[in-house]
């Protein structure tokens, strides 16, 4: 197993030096791609554009991966792959604990780089860091825990033995809303379980992707174990991988939408999927919740990330009881909240993705408030460069607005009083998504009853914020397949493998 310490970028690959940054050894970002052991520019010489989403200016760009750079890469995946499958569980935990240090060594300079690109505000940046390093901690505890299973068939006589194997080269797609923790969620249980991958992060946010990838070869990942393409062309890329019959298991984060073009492409293979989708996450307040609880956690489920997470509360139904000061309260709250440039250490609620986030964003406020919505904060896009809009409040959204359908997946919280709890669990129920709830409640027995009813993957009960390494995170319905984090994610890389036994 070969360790790497000295910065590849010395090599001569294209790099972005992440600017505004003191932080001690900050290295250049490589901008091209992660193919066995080097970076290369791709077959094609295109790049793509990174833009900062606080100015719409070109950050850097990146290497714009051909099908043929996909194949090279699969071509890397498969050479690493039996030597990373035999490597002891020991070796691949130690690995793995060295690149949970690394990152956590580098989270300032990853942060401002996360800033830069997504344009989320630092402390978020920071706390996605922290969450992306967690995965490989976790990971390294669980790479030595892959127990089997033996027991004696019901029937007498022979035994039945499992045992849990890599279940081979993945393909790992990201979005662009936490571009380093869910490429650390995938990357992290596969390499534990003894996977070799292929990274495809989102066209928007690259830079961090491969800032980790540079990161986790420096921690000794071997060559050929984590590759990263980043392309313009996704589809044929993807299509190209999945359609080849060395690939072995999918594993997606992004939106429904896409998510169904990928399990139509990992049909023509059978490939195993792992889906992490949308979500439409309702957030329910009854009236003997405590209020400021039931707030503080309103304002992470709504504004972490400025909203751009698929966790983010998008329906709040509160009792008529708490209704006026729950509206009241979070308009002030809301209405506090800083609105900047991710990288300027006053800002709380940072820029949008890109400019088609806030036409959906205006589309569905202006459709509520057609309909009868009142706006109580914001509800209308600054004017100005960059991507921004304001934290805003809805209050009163009748029941036809698109919003309640759809991911806002921005700062608008859109807030509806209810009377009798049955409908709250109708409504709340009411969505073809089954990500996250949120339930605040006072009575603990009522609160526990709602989150079994609550058609979700993930309730959150008196709390803003459900995402944890050590838990399985993943929806019901449209919201996706399987489960990352826990033991769960690990197995979701794993194939059962039954002997039968006489002996
Ligand atoms: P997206 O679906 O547009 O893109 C996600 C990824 O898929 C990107 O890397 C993109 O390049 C790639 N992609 C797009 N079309 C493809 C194709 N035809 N073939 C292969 N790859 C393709 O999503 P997004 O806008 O980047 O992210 C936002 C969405 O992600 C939201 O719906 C959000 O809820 C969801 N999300 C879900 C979770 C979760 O854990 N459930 C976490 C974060 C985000």
């Amino acid at each position: 197993m070969s360790i790497n310490t000295a910065p590849m970028t010395a090599h001569g690959a294209a790099t972005y030096l992440v600017p505004g940054i003191d932080a001690e050894g900050a290295f250049p970002v490589p901008t091209d791609l992660l193919i066995g052991d080097a970076w290369v520019a791709g077959a094609g010489g295109a790049r793509i554009d990174i833009l900062n989403p606080a100015t719409g200016g070109v950050l850097t760009s990146v290497a714009d991966a051909t099908v043929a750079d996909g194949m090279a890469a699969l071509d890397a995946a498969q050479a690493a792959a039996a030597a990373w499958a035999a490597t002891p569980p020991r070796a691949r935990a130690v690995i793995l604990q060295r690149c949970f240090h690394a990152i956590v060594e580098h989270a300032d300079w990853l942060a401002q780089l996360i800033a830069l690109e997504n344009g989320k505000a630092l402390p978020d940046a920071r706390g996605e860091v922290l969450y992306a390093a967690e995965f490989f901690r976790w990971y390294a505890e669980e790479a030595v825990r892959i127990n089997g299973d033996i027991a004696i068939a019901p029937a007498g006589g022979n035994r039945i033995m499992v045992q849990y194997q890599p279940i081979g080269i993945s393909l790992l797609i990201t979005p662009w809303n936490f571009p380093a923790a869910m490429a650390t969620r995938k990357i992290a249980p596969a390499l534990a379980a003894g996977c070799t991958c292929i990274l495809k992060p989102a066209e928007e946010t690259p830079l961090t992707a491969l800032a980790i990838g540079e990161i986790l070869r420096q921690a000794g990942v071997p060559a050929g174990v984590v590759n990263i393409v980043n392309t313009s062309d996704p589809a044929a890329l993807c299509s190209a991988i999945l359609r080849d019959r060395r690939t072995r298991k999918l594993s997606f984060t992004g939106s429904t939408e896409v998510g169904r073009i990928l399990l139509r492409e990992a049909s023509h293979n059978v490939i195993n999927s792992s889906m992490e989708l949308g979500g439409n996450a309702p957030f329910l307040v009854l009236d003997d919740a405590d209020l400021d609880a039931a707030i503080d956690g309103a304002m992470i489920a709504k504004m972490r990330n400025a909203g751009e997470a698929c966790t983010a509360a998008n329906r709040f139904y509160v009792q008529q009881g708490i209704y006026p000061a729950f509206v009241e309260k979070l308009v002030e709250k809301m209405g506090a909240l800083a609105l900047g440039a991710g990288t300027d250490a006053a800002t709380q609620c940072g820029a949008m993705i890109n400019r088609a986030a806030i036409d959906k964003i205006e589309t569905l406020v202006n459709d509520a408030v057609a309909k009868g919505a009142r706006v109580r904060l914001g509800g209308k896009t600054p004017d100005g460069e960059g991507f921004f809009y304001p934290p805003s409040v809805l209050a009163d959204v009748p029941l036809d607005a698109d919003l309640l359908r759809e991911e806002i997946f921005g700062p608008v919280a859109a807030v509806m009083a209810f009377t009798d709890i049955e409908d709250a669990v109708r409504m709340a129920n009411d969505t073809e998504f089954g990500l996250a709830a949120y339930v605040y409640t006072e009575n603990m027995k009522l609160g526990l009853q709602l989150a079994e009813r609550l058609e979700y993957g993930m309730v959150a009960l008196n709390r803003g914020l459900v995402s944890d390494p050590a838990a399985p995170f993943g929806g019901v319905k449209q919201s996706g397949l399987g489960r990352e984090g826990a033991h769960h994610g690990l197995l979701e890389f794993t194939e059962a493998k039954y002997i039968a036994v006489n002996w």
